[in-house]
Order: C-alpha cells, then structure tokens, then sequence
C-alpha cells in the first residue's frame, strides 16, 4: 500500500500500512482526530492487542467503543464516560420513579372506578327493590 492511502495508525506512527493492517478498516485516514483521541488515550498497541484478541465482526464496535471513551476521557480527564453514565443512571431513576407514580395513580384510580361501580349498582338494586314494592 502507497504512502498516501496509508491509514490514520500508521500516517500518525509513521509506517508502512500494509494491506491487511488490523487498524486500517476501523482508523480511516480521512479520520485522523478518531485515532488521535484513541492513541492518546489507550495507546497503540493495547488497541492492537484489544482488536487482535476480539472476533473480527466485533472489532468494528469495539473501535466504535474505544473512540467514544477516548473522546469523553480527553473532554473531560477527571470522569470520561463516568460523568455521562451517572448522568443516565440518575434520568432512569427519575422515570423510573415517575413511571411507579403513575402506576399507582392508575391502580388507584382503577379502585376508585370499582367502588363508584358498586356504589351505583347498589343504587339501582334498591332503586328497582323499591320501584318493585311500590307496584305491589
Ligand atoms: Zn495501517
């Protein structure tokens, strides 16, 4: 493979790509900031190693992973994904909460349903026992 089509690994590091070059299909050379974020972060070679020991139609989520982490941890050194995780832990349970609210709202309601149901029923019983007394 020419120099010019090498992908963003090996422009980065400097090398030859070769044709079956393991990063090539995951770090494009048209994007180079992907693999300067994951390089930063994680480091050539665990990134070869983490794809290498990974079947090969799960790397390409696993490149996707590692971008994604690598892009949180270089925004945000401290917490990475963490911060965003908490964030989304801390919304389901707030609609979590919200959806038992609204459960209980609709088994409250049910019962009260019910009851006026019983209520009129009882109603009209007496209603009808006493329209029947009155005929007799
Ligand atoms: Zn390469």
């Amino acid at each position: 493979m020419s120099n010019s089509t090498r992908c963003a690994v090996c422009k980065l590091l400097r090398r030859r790509c070769p044709e079956d070059c393991i990063l090539s299909p995951y770090f494009p050379s048209n994007n180079p900031q992907r693999f300067s974020s994951v390089h930063k972060i994680f480091g050539a070679g665990n990134i070869t190693r983490m794809l290498k020991s990974l079947p090969v139609d799960q790397r390409a989520i696993a490149a996707d992973c590692m971008s994604y982490e690598a892009e949180r941890r270089v925004e945000d050194p401290v917490y990475g994904c963490g911060k965003i995780i908490y964030r989304l832990q801390k919304k389901k349970n707030e609609i979590e909460l919200e959806l038992a609210k609204a459960r209980s709202e609709i088994v409250f309601h049910s019962a009260v349903d019910t009851q006026q149901q019983q209520q009129q029923q009882v109603l009209w019983s007496i209603t009808n026992a006493t329209q029947q007394s009155d005929q007799v």
